[in-house]
């Protein structure tokens, strides 16, 4: 009988494209088709009820329950006229992933018949039955209601599947007693914070015209394409989202011919049917191209206001999986699905933005005399400078573990790049010196070709956070994240420094009655000063840079576990509990939940890989075992001498001493996982899973993978890397 690993084999050659029709040539025609946005609440909402939303959305003002019956009735009939036939909160809980339960318009009446209804409070409101939810003890059992909330500043979308149509309603997701038990909650309220704080920064000081601002973040996401077939054939792709064993190929990424490769057929395919789906969903994909591992990919939006960028983004994850169906693939969003080639990441791009629609990271002709950008630029440096450990934390997963500083993602110390161009700024800065004029363009000196601009802020791939030009760029979020967590960090960070700045700048002009010229730049003096040693301009991919990092004393904490702590240090609970991001429970929740979260993960992998090493690997080695030995038998009834059958008995040998290794480290592994769930806490836990299971998996995997290259190719199982990793 064919194993699953031939029968993959022989499906994906004989797997064709799946041809796909975008509904227009002009994605302009499409774009936003399944969004209530500003065009179709237009037409469908009262005059009154239009204005309610265009001030939440605007101004955050709260919506009367009346109005809201008016919204839900306009956004019933929109919903209706494209095919709608249930409607459903869309929220994103601490699993990672969206989560959506159902309900139709379709209510029966006394007299027998029925009618399709909407009302306000359904809008509004819901009590999902989500007791399953993670909630890190904040609710007891007996109390398990938890309600989702509209968040009308992201517009309601329609899903749509192959059996009908769901209008769904983006909500916050918040406990009995109203702790915040999700992404979003906590996110709108950070971003509440940074943006108060910046119109206050810039108002006082720069522009009184400015009455808003928002965070702005553009992400780009990584991904892997596997045929479904061979993941069906790999239980650890199924389960984990990575393979916990597996020899590396013979050719991987070294040839860099991946890279910005042109993309094969299938995948292009597939391509074009995700961003249709997302086209339609208001999601504004701009960029595609093969990334630098064979089978890896990227696809990145324009960017949007942070809190909309990042529904976006969950959104982006769930269609792509979807669609993928359509075309035998399964995405892959894990950090590092398979060893020895790059893993994939977030990078989110982030600034801030004015309502009149200046960027206040974008440097002007002159940054040297924009005191404006400086300002926002050097308080970046500080916040980071300040809270670079919880930034590390909010990025942390035990998928994250396996990318960060594994030589081919930004390095788990958190430093910012910032350019030499910027670097002198700042230097001449601390020094009172002038700064020479921005470098000019370069000319290419090629006849007939015009010439190039040649952009000035140079680039540092081996960055955790690095500033590119007009937005920092942080690296090091892990693929399969929720954003939020970042972005939540980063923005509370942001909010919190840009208060202290404008506290300190004002002191500063009252104490000594300075220009507030002089005040701000004495103010930006200092901090560039006090956090000067986060700026890191070389590689981050080398040895020296963690000799260096540790010399500066800047932390490098190579493990979840361990970086989740800075969620509950003094600091960490100042910051969130004084700007009211979290209050104590919520952020102890939060941190037992990540725990938690942890070991889970890790506890699957562990014992997924001893099954596989028992069931797969070890009785693919002694069947191969058993050939070897029946050979040997041959050979000796031939009459062949002990010298004609060494290599043979030297094989078996060598196998045996790889099942020895596997099996004894199994049998460790399942006394350490044991002992590891009776820890006293779920950080005790995750802390014994990290330090003395997972360190177990790497003898298993090592013989595991040498049993890959000694057994006979025939007796194997699972699909190999070179089978998985080239798709034509
Ligand atoms: P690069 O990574 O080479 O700088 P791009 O300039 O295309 O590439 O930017 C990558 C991402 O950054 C895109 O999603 C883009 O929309 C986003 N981006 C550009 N400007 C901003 C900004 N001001 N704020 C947030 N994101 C931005
Ligand atoms: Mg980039």
């Amino acid at each position: 009988m064919l194993t699953l690993r031939f029968k993959a084999l022989d499906t994906v050659q004989a797997r064709e494209t799946v041809s796909v029709i975008p509904p227009s040539d002009k994605i302009s025609d499409y774009f936003n088709s399944n969004v209530f946005n500003d065009a179709a609440m237009l037409q469908f909402l009262s005059k009154e009820a239009y204005k309610a939303v265009s001030n939440a959305i605007r101004n955050g003002e709260k919506i009367d329950r009346n109005v809201a019956d008016q919204v839900a009735s306009g956004m019933k009939a929109w919903a209706m006229s494209k095919g709608v036939s249930h409607y459903t909160h869309w929220f994103q809980p601490l699993t990672g992933a969206t989560a959506e339960k159902h309900d139709s318009f379709f209510e029966p009446t006394e007299d027998g018949r029925s009618v399709e209804k909407f009302s306000g409070s359904a809008l509004v409101q819901q009590e999902p039955d989500a007791s399953s939810f993670p909630n890190g003890g904040i609710r007891n059992t007996f109390e398990a209601r938890g309600y989702t909330a509209w968040d009308p500043s992201s517009p309601a979308f329609i899903m749509e599947g192959s059996n009908g149509k769901t209008l769904c309603i983006p909500t916050i997701f918040v406990s009995y007693t109203g702790e915040a038990l999700d992404y979003k909650a906590p996110l709108l309220k950070a971003l509440h914070a940074v943006e108060k704080s910046v119109v206050n920064v810039v108002s006082s000081y720069f522009d009184k015209q400015v009455q808003k601002a928002f965070a702005s973040l553009g992400i780009e996401q990584e991904y892997f394409l596997v045929d479904e077939a061979m993941v069906i054939a790999r239980p650890d792709l199924m389960l984990t989202g990575r393979t916990l064993i597996g020899l590396s190929p013979e050719k991987g990424q070294q040839l860099e011919d991946h890279y910005f490769g042109s993309i094969p057929p299938r995948v292009h395919d597939f391509m074009v049917d995700f961003e249709t789906e997302c086209y339609k969903l208001g999601i504004p994909l701009k960029t595609r191209h093969n990334e630098v591992a064979p089978s890896q990919f990227e696809c990145a939006p324009n960017f949007e206001e942070v809190n909309l960028a990042i529904d976006h983004n969950q959104l982006l994850m769930d269609v792509m999986e979807k669609v993928a169906q359509r075309h035998h693939f399964k995405v892959l969003l894990h950090e590092k699905p398979f060893a020895g080639v790059n893993g994939s990441g977030k990078h989110n791009n982030w600034s801030l933005i004015t309502d009149t629609g200046v960027n206040l990271l974008a440097p002007t002709k002159d940054p040297a005399n924009n005191l404006q950008f400086l300002s926002f630029f050097v308080n970046v440096i500080k916040a980071v400078h300040d809270h670079a450990d919880l930034l590390r934390a909010s990025i942390a997963s035990a998928g994250n573990d396996h990318r960060l500083g594994a030589n081919e993602a930004p390095p788990a110390i958190m430093s910012i790049f910032i350019g030499t161009q910027m670097t002198e700024i700042l230097e001449n800065l601390l020094n009172n010196k002038a700064t020479s004029k921005a470098s000019k363009a370069a000319s290419i000196n090629v006849n007939k070709i015009p010439d190039i601009l040649l952009d000035n802020t140079d680039r540092n791939r081996t960055s955790p956070f690095a500033f590119t030009g007009n937005k920092f760029e942080f690296r090091a979020v892990g693929s399969s994240a929720n954003s939020a967590n970042a972005m939540i960090v980063l923005n509370t960070i942001m909010a919190n420094q840009l208060n202290k700045f404008k506290a300190e700048v004002d002191a500063h002009i009252k104490k000594n009655s300075s220009k507030k010229e002089d005040a701000i730049l004495e103010v930006l003096k200092g901090y560039y000063k006090t956090s000067k040693k986060i700026l890191f301009e070389g590689n981050g991919y080398g040895d020296e840079w963690v000799e260096e990092a540790a010399k500066r004393g800047l932390n490098n904490i190579k493990t979840t576990p361990e970086a989740l702590n800075a969620y509950i240090s003094k600091s960490a609970r100042d910051l969130f509990v004084s700007n009211e991001i979290f209050n104590e429970v919520e952020l102890n929740a939060r941190y037992e939940i990540m725990q938690e979260l942890y070991v889970k993960k890790l506890d699957i992998e562990a014992k997924l890989l001893a099954q596989l090493a028992t069931s797969h690997v070890i009785p693919a080695a002694i069947a191969y075992q058993r050939n070897l030995a029946e050979s040997v038998d041959a050979m000796k009834a031939a009459g062949l001498s002990k010298s004609d059958t060494e290599v043979q008995v030297n094989l078996i040998k060598e196998i045996s001493g790889h099942i020895k290794t596997i099996y004894g480290n199994v049998q460790k592994l399942q006394v350490e996982l044991e002992k590891a769930h009776h820890a006293k806490s779920s950080h005790e836990s995750a802390l014994a899973i990290c330090k003395k299971v997972k360190p177990l998996f790497d003898p298993i995997r090592d013989s595991s993978d040498s049993l890959e290259y000694l057994v006979d190719d025939e007796l194997w199982k699972l699909p190999k890397y070179r089978e998985m990793l080239f798709i034509k």
